[in-house]
């Protein structure tokens, strides 16, 4: 070995999950090494997913706005036009900042970085191969936390210019004509909107007949395919696609109804998959240690984050639960607390879901489809966001919010919203939800006026009371 390091803790990834451990862990005195294969950190969230996602997302919603929404609100701004590669680079400048940050942040908390691909060879040793040659970490614990990958679509290979994933559709370069979709789930709506926005005729195939991908509620994902087939998105839902080939400049999608009969083949220009992700252990050494994984490829643990071999854990998308960046760090906390003989406490029903469409949409909980599967007896309370002041101040009056409670006791099941800001106005619900709140404990909460925050407090005080004041 070029060098050999000794750590209380080695974490292999440096993703949302990963880095969060590795400071978490170097903040409670452990000795940290965190193993990185890519040249920058951050993992999926920061270079490829999450953050240059939503860079894209603001700016080509604000660019909508200033071209389609301005002249009504008296704004003139003349000839409104977009300059794709800068708005590329803009995504670029903002994907660096935040994953150097990460850099000083392992600096200042003294997490050693060792630039490689991590492989278990021992329980308690990582081999790490890079640039500089071969160097092992004897280490007293593991985390894994090597994140998820593009499921594939059997037989497709992608060029990501052409035929592409997430990854191709954050760094085009330029603006297809036509799009089309392949899921029409979190990526496939929000990275469809994006091109929408600016100009791209966009179809999103789906082979279930609701859009938004899983845990969605049923009425919310209703209502968001309706505003954005009014905002220019097409949708073929109950729909499978057979097949994908390339002819010259065109991209051939053989589609057929999900139930069967009804074929046709659709053109485009791009068509991006997005279909799912799916845990990434390769070379991860699993098998030298004796850890067997699931039956959807991922790494079995205990409410503790404990694989089946003592001293080695696992966080974040390679576990089970949904596959978030903040359920990954969150995990990395609790996780390193468990190794430093705290308790361990994670609640998975209160884990917040955001697509970052316009309008935003927003649950923590269960669904209606949830609670009427499980036979709960349960109360609805419902605000719409044209009765809400601040939203009709805004001219952003689409949505509403839905809070579910039970019947007998009051206590929050689920909340749902779909309007402006539901990104940040679910946090509320998340923090009421975990405290394990009544709907009438937030219908008695002071809010501040005007803000949009109100519809939460409304729909709370209609789950409780049977009556919002403003509707
Ligand atoms: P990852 O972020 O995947 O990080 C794993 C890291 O491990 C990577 O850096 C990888 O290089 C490294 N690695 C793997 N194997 C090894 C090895 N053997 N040795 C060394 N290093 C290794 N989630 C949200 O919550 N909000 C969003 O808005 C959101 N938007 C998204 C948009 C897109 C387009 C995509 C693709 C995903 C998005 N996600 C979002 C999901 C989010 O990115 C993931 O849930 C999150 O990154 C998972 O974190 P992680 O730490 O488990 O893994
Ligand atoms: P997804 O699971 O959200 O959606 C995939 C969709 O593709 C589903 O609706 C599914 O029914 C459909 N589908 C699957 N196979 C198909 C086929 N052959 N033909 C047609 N449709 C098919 O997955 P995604 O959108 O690829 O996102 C991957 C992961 O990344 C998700 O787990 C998500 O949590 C995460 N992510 C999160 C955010 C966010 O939090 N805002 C944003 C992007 C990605």
């Amino acid at each position: 070995y070029s060098t050999t390091h000794d750590a209380d803790l080695v974490v292999i990834g440096a993703g949302p999950g990963g880095y969060v451990a590795a400071i978490k862990a170097a903040q409670m005195g452990m000795k940290v090494v965190s193993v990185e294969k890519e040249p920058t950190l951050g993992g999926t969230c920061l270079n490829v997913g999450c953050i240059p996602s939503k860079a894209l997302l603001h700016n080509s919603h604000l660019y909508h706005m200033a071209k389609h929404d301005f002249k009504h609100r008296g704004i003139e701004v003349g000839q409104v036009s977009y300059n794709f590669p800068a708005l590329m680079d803009y995504k670029v400048k903002a994907v660096k900042a935040l994953t150097g940050g990460i850099g000083m942040l392992f600096q200042k908390n003294k997490v050693q970085l060792v630039r490689g691909v991590g492989t278990l060879v021992a329980p308690n040793k990582v081999e790490v191969k890079g640039e500089k040659g071969t160097e092992v970490v004897n280490t007293k614990n593991v985390i894994l936390a090597t994140g998820s990958e593009v499921t594939p679509f059997p037989g497709v290979q992608f060029d990501e210019k052409q035929i592409i994933s997430s990854t191709g559709a954050l760094s085009l370069s330029e603006v297809p004509k036509r799009m089309l979709v392949i899921g029409a789930g979190v990526i496939g709506l929000e990275l469809g909107s994006v091109y929408q926005r600016l100009g791209s005729d966009v179809t999103a195939i789906e082979f279930l007949t609701s859009v938004g991908g899983i845990g969605i509620d049923g009425e919310v994902s209703k209502t968001l395919q309706k505003i954005l087939t009014k905002q220019g998105l097409k949708f073929k839902l109950g729909t499978k696609v057979s097949g994908i080939r390339k002819e010259g400049s065109v991209v051939k999608v053989d589609v057929e109804a999900a139930k069967g009969g009804n074929k046709e083949t659709l053109e485009c220009d791009v068509v991006l998959l997005s279909i799912g992700r799916r845990p990434y252990t390769k070379d991860l050494g699993l098998e030298k240690v004796g850890i067997a994984l699931d039956d959807r490829g991922r790494v079995p643990v205990n409410n503790k984050f404990q694989t089946t071999i003592p001293g080695i854990y696992a966080i974040g998308d390679i576990i089970h639960g949904p596959m978030l960046a903040h359920k990954a760090e969150d995990e990395g906390i609790v996780c390193v607390e468990g190794i430093k003989g705290m308790p361990v406490h994670f609640n998975y029903d209160a884990i917040p879901s955001v697509i970052y469409t316009h309008p935003e949409v927003g649950w923590v909980g269960k669904t209606e489809e949830d609670l009427k599967k499980e036979g709960k007896a349960y109360k609805v309370g419902k605000f719409p966001f044209i009765a809400n002041s601040r939203a009709k101040t805004n001219d952003e009056t689409e949505g509403f919010v839905k809070v579910l409670s039970d019947k007998a006791t009051d206590v929050i099941l689920g909340t749902h919203i779909i309007g402006p800001g539901g990104g940040e106005l679910i946090n509320e619900a998340v923090l009421a939800q975990e405290y394990g709140a009544a709907a009438e404990d937030v219908a008695r909460v002071c809010h501040a006026h005007p803000t949009c925050s109100e519809a939460l407090r409304e729909a709370n005080m209609a789950a409780y009371i049977g009556k919002p004041i403003n509707f």
